[in-house]
């Protein structure tokens, strides 16, 4: 019996331009779903810069000019706000939620136990008595966000460039004070709704994997096959930002980005089509790619 086929994604917040580094993700995560027969889905992850359509409209276009194709139209998370609403309750009535009144200062100013995982939600608000919880509502003045209770401390996901990785799972935010669905919520609960089974992005997303894969298995969801991809370094060595300057496609141009791109990966093939049968990722640089403009 085989499985029906699965779907691979790229996800990009709208928050700037796309950079080489972003665009080279882009390419990964194509090559990772059109090699083992996946569907390719693009979500424009808005939640967060709700105003920035100009934005969202340009990474799409640099992406479909880069070569890359998607096989459903691209989804907009604030499409459909009810989807994580939906979600949020399920888990508030399965007992699982609770508010937490803490700023960021109050976490790191907070008590810990002498072993207590670095970056650790400290737990400030975890057993508070409702009279307790009333008086820091009351003090606090401004909407509390929502914290799960995972009465756990690590999880391992298998990445297919990293192995078994195990990462902290701590109380993590599923919904902030202003309301907005955390990311960690909100990528769990699209990836699912979507079918994504491959998840491909940068690496400086592999420690929150661990959480997210704690979250799809309360809910019920399969965990996805990983491949968290080195990032783009600038000369200094420091991720590659936009302000480094001609790191956009609209700065280097289609051909240089692409053959740029080809170079790094090893291929010899100048168009994203021609990388795929170049394409296998027991071969991948391991590394970050350090990237000279020019
Ligand atoms: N939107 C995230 C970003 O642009 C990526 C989220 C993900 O791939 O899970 O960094
Ligand atoms: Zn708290």
């Amino acid at each position: 019996m085989t499985n029906p086929p699965g779907a691979g994604r790229f996800a990009p917040s709208p928050s700037a331009d796309l950079h080489i580094g972003n665009l080279r993700t882009a390419v990964l995560a194509w090559l990772f779903a059109r090699s083992t027969g996946r569907r390719f889905l693009m979500r424009v992850e808005d939640l967060d810069d709700r105003t920035h359509t100009d934005i969202a409209d340009r990474q799409l276009a640099d992406l479909a000019a880069l070569g890359v194709t998607w096989d459903a139209p691209a989804t907009r998370q604030t499409e459909h706000p009810q989807r994580y609403d939906a979600v949020v309750d399920t888990l508030a009535r399965r007992g699982l939620l609770y508010e937490c009144y803490c700023t960021r200062k109050d976490i790191a100013q907070a008590p810990r136990a002498p072993h207590a995982p670095e970056g650790a939600y400290p737990g400030t608000c975890r057993d508070l008595s409702d009279t307790e919880r009333a008086r820091r509502r009351a003090e606090t003045g401004r909407p509390p966000a929502l914290r799960l209770r995972t009465d756990t401390s690590t999880h391992t996901v298998r990445d297919v460039l990293h192995g078994d990785y195990t990462g902290l799972v701590d109380d993590f935010v599923v919904r902030r004070g202003d309301g907005v669905p955390a990311y960690n919520l909100a990528v769990v609960v699209d990836d699912a709704a979507s079918g994504i089974d491959q998840v491909v992005r940068g690496d400086d997303l592999l420690s929150s994997s661990p959480r997210q894969t704690h979250l799809a298995r309360l809910l019920g969801h399969p965990e996805p096959i990983y491949a968290h991809v080195p990032l783009v370094l600038n000369a200094d060595g420091a991720r590659l930002a936009k302000r480094d300057g001609a790191v956009t496609l609209a700065e280097i141009g289609v051909d240089r980005a692409l053959a740029q791109i080809a170079d790094s990966l090893g291929f010899s093939a100048r168009t994203v089509a021609g990388m795929l049968p170049e394409f296998d990722p027991a071969r991948l640089p391991r590394g970050p790619w350090v990237y000279l403009p020019g």
